[in-house]
């Protein structure tokens, strides 16, 4: 069988990145052929070309076939993945609602191509930022596709914050699970450390020994490193994250199709989990089964974690306001 992805902004920095790894294998497995189907604006469509062309040279015995196209009804036909990368970046002086208009324009027809074109269990994660919002757009606009096949991704904000965690206490992330990320994918996200465990442990104990007061290291240190680790990279790299970025997509999407292990991170339409408003797409704790993302239920939720969550719900529901008075949703 083969799988059809489209890639959304495929010309850009992060389509190059996850352009190789998929056809590779990394993201569905080494078994699964892959149909690459590449959407740019015209303006992209040379970067697009030429990804293609060093698609080509990669020989990937898995990859079928690449096709580039500025029409969204030809890159999302038969499309069982879609990767919505490509948004319009903010513009210097650019008022959010200018920003949610414009990404509006692209989502919305998006969207639509989606719902007409797409296969009909197509899965579609929303890269591009205002992600969660792009999101919340697209799945407006897809009349026909259930809202629980969008998703927005949080994962590399999850995999910032487990990485912190594991250099903090000193030990390899890869032990290092239940950290989830709560709210919107911009600097208001809450990374939860409440319920993190290491090799299964819970790590608060550990983690108090380090650094002693854990709340005050909490509201110091680790959230503002994880809220803030794009502008450190751009600060360091001197251009913003890419590499890590395609990382977490792939993930995100494998974990998708395959299943989870653990808990991981998405933001998925909300049905009022956690005092959530209905119909928002925040980020939760989440697993895959079955192909479909389930938010992890139960959790307790102390004071201070009600205050973060609120306050990124907060920043969703004025950008979901915004783009209702634009008429987008
Ligand atoms: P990138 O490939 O670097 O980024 C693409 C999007 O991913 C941006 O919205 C960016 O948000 C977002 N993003 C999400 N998480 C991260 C992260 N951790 N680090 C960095 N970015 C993140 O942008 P390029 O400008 O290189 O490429 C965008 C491409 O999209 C261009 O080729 C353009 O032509 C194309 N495009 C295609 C459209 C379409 O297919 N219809 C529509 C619009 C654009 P942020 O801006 O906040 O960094």
């Amino acid at each position: 069988m083969t799988t059809t992805i489209t890639i959304t902004g495929a010309g850009g920095q992060i389509g190059y990145a996850l352009l190789f790894r998929i056809a590779a294998g990394d993201m569905l497995g080494a078994d699964e052929k892959v149909r690459l189907r590449l959407l740019e604006i015209p303006a992209g469509l040379g970067a697009a070309e030429g990804a293609a062309l060093e698609l080509q040279d990669g020989a990937f015995s898995l990859l079928e076939h690449v096709e580039v196209t500025d029409d969204p009804a030809v890159a999302f036909d038969g499309a069982d993945h879609a990767l919505l990368v490509g948004a319009r970046p903010r513009g210097p002086g650019m008022e959010r609602g200018d920003l949610l208009a414009a990404n509006g324009g692209i989502f919305g027809p998006q969207g639509a191509a989606i719902a007409a074109n797409a296969a009909s269990g197509v899965r579609i994660t929303v890269v591009g930022n205002p992600a969660n919002t792009n999101a919340l757009i697209a799945a407006a606009s897809a009349e026909g596709v259930p809202t629980e096949r969008f998703a927005a991704l949080t994962r590399l904000d999850e995999n910032r914050a487990r990485a912190q965690l594991a250099q903090t206490l000193g030990v390899p992330v890869g032990i290092v699970q239940r950290v989830p990320i709560w709210g919107n994918h911009s600097a208001t996200q809450f990374p939860d450390v409440s319920h993190a465990t290491v090799g299964g442990e819970p790590a608060a104990d550990a983690l108090a020994r380090i650094v002693g007061d854990v709340p005050s290291w909490v509201d110091g240190t680790f959230i503002p490193r994880v809220a803030k680790r794009g502008a450190e990279i751009i600060a360091v790299r001197g251009s913003s994250s890419v590499a890590s970025a395609a990382n977490a997509a792939i993930e995100h999407v494998r974990d998708w199709v395959h299943g989870t292990q653990d808990w991981t991170s998405a933001a998925v339409v909300s049905r009022g989990e956690y005092g959530v408003p209905e119909g928002l797409v925040s980020s939760f704790p989440v697993e895959a089964v079955d192909g479909e993302w389930r938010i992890v239920e139960g959790l307790e939720i102390g004071d201070d974690a009600r205050r973060r969550i609120d306050a990124s719900v907060a920043e969703l529901i004025e950008e979901r306001d915004a783009v209702r008075g634009l008429g987008l949703v």
